[in-house]
């Protein structure tokens, strides 16, 4: 049986790294993909950035290879990872051999609560003068990222809180994954996220697999970013029970669409993730390795320093895979 692989472009240089690493898998397996649409090109087309077919063939795949939306971004992605039941945004952040980095010896990943903390959705404008927002943490979703870290660091893992101040809330979230890391026999690390945000920076080889609360994850995943140099680099993938949705941490980058210039690493490095998440543990990890190559030994595209067409790079890597 072939594996179905929907792929949604999206709007900007989705339309161009997408397409790129779809040619990536095609020359890796044997998939069927199915094309759906979202994003602000559609909105203007049918007036909803996310078709309800869209959603529904998304919740019905094993794997979707999503590249971005621009102004409708929160309307498309936020659902598409409710579809998938996303309960951690799994997000590498590593430094390649031949891309000038702040710190060359990053490497370490973020697993990011997905659903809940204070991006529950829970605001409420109190008075002209107060807004609040209700922060959420159960302890069922703390420990189901607890025990997926578990599997993805058997050999152990640090836990970013802040759970000597947000004593009910972090301090739920760091008890529960603690616990379940307690009960698997996996070693953790406790650390505050303001402390982290000091220490990765000094010397982040300290940090290897880093279990994080919502927030905490969305801000010091992107700290780590730019320790490694550059957003058109870096991949993620959203994680549920039996359903994922792997994209790039970068957006439509406008100022370059549409000229066939944008890196496609970070987006063919999130094809490598999903590989990886259907079983193709070889040829996630040949893809990474020839990206990984095109990265030191080039061609290279413009963010990187090079003048090579997003098409020249993909070409490179697709060369060195076998
Ligand atoms: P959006 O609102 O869709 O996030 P943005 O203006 O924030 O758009 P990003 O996509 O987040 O743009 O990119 C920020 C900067 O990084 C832009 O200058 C963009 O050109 C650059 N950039 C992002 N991704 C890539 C890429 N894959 N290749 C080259 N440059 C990129
Ligand atoms: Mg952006």
């Amino acid at each position: 049986m072939t594996d179905e692989i929907v792929v949604v472009e999206g709007d900007g240089i989705g339309k161009e790294v997408v397409p790129a690493a779809v040619s990536v898998l095609d020359a890796v397996g044997d998939f069927e993909f199915v094309a759906a649409e979202a994003g602000d090109a559609v909105k203007e087309r049918t007036g909803e950035a996310l078709p309800q077919e869209t959603y529904d063939v998304v919740a019905d795949a094993d794997a979707t290879l999503f590249g971005a939306a621009g102004e409708t971004a929160a309307d498309v992605i936020l659902p598409l990872r409710t579809a998938v039941d996303s309960f951690v945004n799994v997000r590498p952040a590593k430094a390649y051999p031949g891309v000038n980095a702040l710190r060359p010896e990053t490497d370490l990943v973020f697993l990011r609560e997905n659903t809940e903390g204070v991006y529950s959705g829970h605001e409420d404008r109190l008075s002209a003068d107060l807004s609040t927002l209700t922060r959420v943490v159960t302890t069922s979703a703390s420990e189901r990222l607890a025990e997926f870290a578990c599997d993805y660091a058997p050999d152990g893992f640090q836990v970013a809180h802040k759970a000597n101040v947000m004593r009910e809330t972090d301090g739920r979230f760091r008890d529960a994954v603690v616990s379940v890391a307690e009960e698997r026999g996996v070693e953790t690390e406790e650390v505050l996220m303001d402390a982290f945000a000091t220490r990765v920076c000094l010397d982040p080889t300290q940090f290897d697999v880093v279990v994080c609360p919502n927030l905490a994850g969305d801000v010091l995943s992107d700290l780590a970013a730019g320790l490694v140099g550059g957003l058109g680099l870096l991949p993620s993938a959203n994680i549920g029970p039996d359903n994922a949705l792997f994209e790039p941490v970068h957006g439509t980058a406008p100022d370059i669409a549409g000229e066939g210039v944008a890196n496609p690493s970070a987006t063919i490095l999130s094809a490598a993730m999903l590989l990886e998440h259907l079983g193709y543990e070889d040829e996630g990890a040949a893809v990474r390795e020839a990206v990984e190559s095109t990265l030191a030994e080039g061609p290279r595209t413009a963010d990187l320093g090079g003048d090579a067409s997003t098409e020249a790079v993909t070409q490179a890597v697709i060369d060195r895979l076998d």
